[in-house]
């Protein structure tokens, strides 16, 4: 198969870990014979630095001409002053979504058994927890008007009914292909766009997808439900706001940050890949990121965008049988660890030996 892959690495840890994922689709292409055109642009900080904007015109023409994107991460202590013209988060990340309408941000939470022992919750609660979150990514509370003065400030929540249908589809089709069962997410109690998010998800539901089970829980049970009980869910369906702290949560069950992909989709198969941790500044340039996040990013879009679900699956095992082999970056182990480049090369050899 024949794709256009944009690459945009970005800032801090970005650039080392989506080399390590790079390597990896290069593998791909070359044990199944598949034609990937990679083209590597600027985004975020370093985009910036170089054109005086972390989403330059040349960035979007290649994301628009192109199958699918991955990408590293951006931001960093040298773009955070928040009277900065233009941030790598809200005039890159945030108008890049937008533009490429990737309104549906999905999630998965997996915990291998070797890496277990790393998370901060019993080992008894982290037992088979395999679950995605669908979260809508480009309304809600981040994008309502926003209004400030000295003694007051406020920010409009809005949704659609049409907006609330669309990302309950993207959930309805992931639960398909799992254990038929959603959980939608809200605040129906005291919050009128959450009253209508429960509408609407009950009434398509019970029209359009009969085979599956759809419950309701509130915020705050939630974010005590994802601690003490994991292993229950399947499909977590969340808005922007409630997503976006629910998966932060659900993903210190799994010992680290850094094993967690993410795929943002749009109407058609067109995604943006990536790993769901930031740039750490803390550890980069050191060689010590953990680059299996972005690895199995690059999976998500092989899944997603290309419909490459052999070759996904492919990946997936890889990434596994190197953690079972234990090559191990800093964040998952205590005692003698490996490199970025050496998790990426050993993911490499496991897919050139399939
Ligand atoms: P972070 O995710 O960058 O780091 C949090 C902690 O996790 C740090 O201790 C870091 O060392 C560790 N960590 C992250 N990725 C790791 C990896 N691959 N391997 C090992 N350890 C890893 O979050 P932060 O420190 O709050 O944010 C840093 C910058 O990233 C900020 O500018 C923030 O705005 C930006 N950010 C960008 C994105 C994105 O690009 N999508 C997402 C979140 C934060």
């Amino acid at each position: 198969m024949k794709a256009n892959i944009t690459i945009m690495p970005g800032d801090g840890v970005g650039p080392e870990i989506t080399r390590e994922a790079v390597k990896v689709l290069q593998a791909i292409e070359t044990s199944f014979g598949h034609d990937f055109t990679l083209e590597e642009v600027l985004f975020g900080g370093i985009a910036i630095d170089e054109s005086g904007s972390p989403y330059p015109e040349e960035t979007q023409r290649s994301c628009k001409n192109s199958d699918a994107v991955l990408l590293g991460s951006v931001g960093g202590p040298k773009w955070s002053d928040p009277n900065m013209k233009v941030r790598p988060e809200k005039e890159g990340l945030l108008e890049m979504r937008a533009h490429l309408g990737v309104y549906a941000n999905i999630r998965p939470i997996k915990t291998y058994p070797q890496l277990i022992e790393n998370s901060p919750i019993k080992n008894r609660y982290l037992d088979n927890i395999d679950m995605v979150f669908v979260r809508e990514l480009t309304g809600g509370i981040y994008f309502g008007k926003k209004e400030k003065t000295e003694s007051s400030a406020s920010d409009i929540c809005e949704y659609s009914k049409t907006e609330i249908e669309r990302i309950t589809r993207v959930a309805a089709n992931i639960a398909q292909d799992r254990r038929k069962k959603i959980t939608s997410v809200d605040k129906a109690n005291v919050m009128a766009t959450s009253q209508l998010w429960r509408s609407t998800t009950t009434e398509l539901i019970a029209e359009e997808y009969t085979d599956l089970e759809l419950e309701h829980i509130f915020i705050d049970a939630a974010a005590m439900h994802l601690l003490s009980r994991p292993a229950d869910f399947d499909v977590i369906l969340t808005d922007n706001l409630f997503g976006d702290i629910l998966t932060d949560e659900a993903a210190i069950l799994t010992g680290s940050i850094g094993m967690l992909p993410s795929a943002c989709l749009g109407e058609n198969s067109f995604g943006v890949f990536e790993p769901i941790h930031g740039s750490a500044p803390d550890i980069a340039n050191q060689g010590i990121a953990n680059p299996c996040g972005a690895i199995l990013s690059a999976a998500m879009l092989l899944q997603y965008s290309l419909n490459l679900k052999e070759e996904a699956q492919v990946i997936e095992q890889s990434v596994s049988g190197v953690i079972e082999d234990g090559i191990l970056t800093k964040d998952l182990t205590e005692s003698s660890y490996v490199s970025t480049e050496e998790v990426g090369t050993a993911v490499m050899e496991k897919i050139l030996q399939t």
